[in-house]
């Protein structure tokens, strides 16, 4: 067969939802699957790449779309390294808003294919070289209207596509994420269960109401999620630990099955309880979403807190959303009592010039400082 040709069937059999016919999968992975990893354990899973590789430089704010996929592979591949070094179990495919819809608001729907691939290619490769899981990714659709059903359709039609890819690139399981409306979800979790044979982690973004977008409680919304048979129920981004946190107690009592939970690391109140909602009074008391969240910011220890009690209610597949440096994951992972490579350097203040406690550090500047 010309290349030519069995590209176009390739690309023939990858938008699954034309012709309903599962993909084929890539042979399946060794190791110890999630649920495995999740009957003895927390399962650490960085996600926020999009909001990192935006401070970065490498995509734009607004429409979030990692447009670097094509661009700057090695700087994607490079933040999983930072990531996977930093603690995260998990090698998630960015393929986070690299949907149909979204690619058609930058002008780029032709490129949806080859971004999909570069995403899921690139993550395998360091998910396979570092023993991490590897992960495919559905998201918002952003179209999603319960009383229309073109847009029923055209979502089906996204979430076929995008598993159909990750499939034929041998994901160990999906993340289908940041879903406002339960329904929206439970299509994602249809098509993951229609067209892959793999584990489900479901999560649910709440924003300023406690009630998703048709008016489900969070804990009514993963009680449905499970019963559809969803493997893991949670919440990822929006709200910080503080404002997450009920919501998360409410899950973990609604249902049986391991519940995620993956904060945005900000200062969130119950105020303004969604990163989308915090308004910064330096700055006249504007939006802060989504570049000038910056002195909202969780500290490390913040984040080390959130980990523990999390852990300690019985929620086992941890992570942090958008805003989520390295830093964030080091200390989510030693909040578990691990030691990822980069905890190699996590601070130590004895040998710090003026607050150090060595005795190798002079007089001079340690008589300095109570002046410092
Ligand atoms: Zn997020």
């Amino acid at each position: 067969m010309a290349a030519s040709a069995r590209s176009k069937k390739k690309a023939a059999r990858s938008t699954g939802a034309a012709t309903h016919k599962k993909p084929r999968a890539a042979p399946a992975h060794k190791e110890p699957g999630l649920l495995a990893r999740l009957e003895k354990g927390a399962v650490i899973c960085a996600e926020g790449y999009v909001f990192e590789l935006e401070r970065r430089g490498y995509l734009q704010a607004g429409a979030f779309v990692p447009e670097v996929l094509l661009e700057h592979p090695e700087v994607v591949e490079q933040l999983h390294m930072d990531f996977v070094h930093a603690g995260s179990d998990v090698t998630e495919a960015l393929t986070y808003y690299v949907h149909r819809e979204k690619l058609r608001v930058i002008g780029r729907e032709k490129d949806l294919a080859p971004m999909n691939r570069a995403a899921l290619g690139i993550a395998r490769r360091v998910a396979r070289r570092t023993g991490t899981l590897f992960a495919g990714d559905l998201c918002n659709t952003n179209i999603y209207d319960p009383e229309d059903p073109g847009s029923l359709r055209e979502v089906e039609r996204i979430f076929a596509e995008q598993v159909g890819w990750a499939v034929e690139a041998g994901v160990d399981y999906f993340v289908a994420e940041t879903f406002s409306w339960t329904g929206e979800a439970l299509m994602a979790l249809a098509a993951i269960r229609r067209y892959s044979k793999v584990p489900a982690v479901m999560t649910l973004a709440i924003h300023r109401e406690e009630v998703t977008r048709e008016g489900h409680s969070p804990a009514e919304a993963c009680r449905r999620l499970e019963a559809a048979g969803a493997d893991v129920v949670g919440l990822n981004c929006h709200r910080g630990p503080r404002t997450m946190m009920p919501l998360l107690k409410e899950i973990r009592a609604a249902v049986r099955c391991h519940v995620a939970a993956l904060p945005v690391p900000y200062r969130t109140t119950p105020e303004q309880p969604s990163f989308m909602a915090l308004t910064d009074p330096c700055c006249g008391n504007q939006r802060a979403f989504p570049v000038g969240l910056d002195p909202f910011m969780c500290t490390r220890s913040e984040i080390f807190d959130f980990g523990r009690e999390a852990f300690a209610l019985g929620i086992r597949y941890l992570g942090v959303c958008c805003g989520a440096g390295p830093h964030h994951i080091r200390a989510l992972a030693e909040s578990l009592g691990r030691h990822p490579p980069a905890s190699r350097f996590t601070v130590d203040m004895s040998r710090h010039t003026i607050f150090g406690t060595d005795k190798r550090i002079r007089k001079i500047m340690t008589d300095y400082r109570p002046k410092a």
